[in-house]
């Protein structure tokens, strides 16, 4: 009976890894799928950018999978150089909305502009040139460190990387591995930790210096000694530009222009940290829990 069961045994597992890859196959492909989906509407144009440019999110809705609506009717308004915070539960959406505006998907109800253009209507890769995005996870190319902080910004000088290298707190770093800036990062080069991509994210977006930036919960994998430099660069970075925040540490959202308080794909609140606190609803919630666990 055991010579049977092992091999019946092993055929299940080998059926359950099958089918799993099966899976995976057809995820990679509905992601093609979505990939096709956000094509340059024929005849679009480039974004035209005069000085600083506002983000308007227009009654956003947006479902990844039709059964689940992630966002539901959301409007806020970032004005030209202002800064505005996303706080909220792990899950309610805040993410989606960077990657919205990126335009990784596009919105199915309502509408995102830039400038007073839907990003619907004008070349992706405009609007893709006009951000600059810290995102939570950076996944880096298997070149050099220079090339991926020379990446946002086409024919960047050496000084110009190492520049942006100092002011995102990683240039001691990269001086101390192997072969410095041509030391070979990513998959098949020396792995960094998620503190240390990031401010190689850090200091690629510093480099390209675009108009509009979003910090996806820029500072979440750096120690708080890092954390609070960063946030200094980053603030004086961001001063001027338009700004998307997506913050869990709630000390870098304090002087935001607004803040939205996000549950399950909705504001249940907004305005200044000032005004939140008065309110004594969820985020002062949110921010009596964090000082507490801080002290
Ligand atoms: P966190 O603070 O944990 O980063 P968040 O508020 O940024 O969370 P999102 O990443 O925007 O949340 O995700 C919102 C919801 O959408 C989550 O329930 C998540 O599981 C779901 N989701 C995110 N990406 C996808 C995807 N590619 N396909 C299907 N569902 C997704």
């Amino acid at each position: 009976m055991i010579q049977l069961y092992i091999p019946l045994n092993f055929l299940g597992t080998l059926y359950r890894e099958i089918k799993q890859s099966m899976a995976d196959l057809s995820r990679m492909f509905s992601l093609m799928d979505k990939e096709r989906e956000v094509a340059d509407a024929p005849g679009a144009q480039p974004l035209q950018l005069h000085g600083q440019p506002d983000v308007c999110f227009d009654n956003v809705y947006f479902a990844y999978e039709p059964a689940r609506a992630i966002l539901r009717g959301l409007s806020f308004r970032i004005p030209a150089g202002k800064t505005v915070a996303v706080v909220g539960a792990s899950g309610a959406g805040k993410s989606t909305l960077a990657r919205l505006l990126y335009r990784f998907y596009d919105v199915q109800g309502g509408h995102i502009s830039i400038a007073g253009q839907d990003i619907r209507q004008v070349t992706q890769d405009s609007v893709r040139k006009a951000i600059g995005i810290v995102p939570q996870d950076t996944v880096l190319f298997n070149d050099t460190v220079a090339y991926n902080i020379a990446y946002g910004r086409a024919g960047a000088t050496q000084a110009q990387v190492e520049a942006a290298a100092k002011a995102a707190r990683i240039h001691d770093f990269i001086m101390s591995t192997p072969q410095g800036y041509a030391t070979k990062v990513g998959e098949r080069g020396l792995k960094l930790s998620g503190g240390e991509k990031q401010r190689v994210a850090i200091a690629r977006t510093l480099l390209k210096n675009p108009p509009i930036m979003i910090f996806d919960e820029a500072t979440s994998a750096l120690d708080s000694e890092t954390e609070r430099a960063i946030q200094q660069e980053l603030a004086s970075a961001a001063a001027g530009k338009t700004t998307l925040v997506i913050a869990h540490r709630l000390s870098t959202v304090v002087d935001a222009h607004e803040i939205l308080v996000m549950d399950a794909g909705q504001i249940i609140e907004r305005g200044t940290h000032a005004a939140l606190l008065g309110q004594g609803g969820r985020y002062a919630e949110m921010w009596a829990l964090q000082q507490s666990s801080d002290a």
